[in-house]
């Protein structure tokens, strides 16, 4: 497979191991987090390899804006654009990022509290 054997979301952009796919294009692939903390939480993630926000390039501009992209269009198919959402990217342990492999929160479907936690 191509990317990193050893990262999970790697594993699920090549088709490895299962995932509920919401979207897919060229740089993204978007799918539903195993254990969902809002009625709507689907992840976007970069079909390469990045650990995290810490990793990125300059180079790495045109798959960030897609993230973005991608991020706004489940907004829009999972029917909480008008509503409001958030988009989250936990970035290093005191984030509690648990998976280093660059990932979009979409989170919606209740009202989302602020401060977050
Ligand atoms: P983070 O804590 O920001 O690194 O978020 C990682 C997210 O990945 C968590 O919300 C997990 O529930 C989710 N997750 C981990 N493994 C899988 C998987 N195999 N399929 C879908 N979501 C996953």
């Amino acid at each position: 497979m191509t990317g990193r054997s050893d990262c999970i979301f790697c594993r699920i952009a090549a088709g490895a191991i299962p995932a509920t796919i919401v979207r897919e294009d060229e740089h993204t692939i978007a799918f539903r987090d195993l254990d969902p903390k809002a009625p709507l939480h689907v992840l976007v993630i970069p079909r390469g390899h990045i650990a995290s926000i810490n990793d990125i390039v300059d180079d790495d501009g045109p798959v960030l804006g897609a993230l973005l992209l991608a991020a706004r269009d489940v907004a829009r198919s999972e029917g909480v654009a008008e509503a409001g959402y958030r988009l989250v990217v936990n970035t290093g342990a005191a984030a509690h990022q648990t998976v280093p492999h660059v990932h979009v929160h979409v989170l919606g479907g209740r009202d989302m509290s602020w401060p977050p936690g």
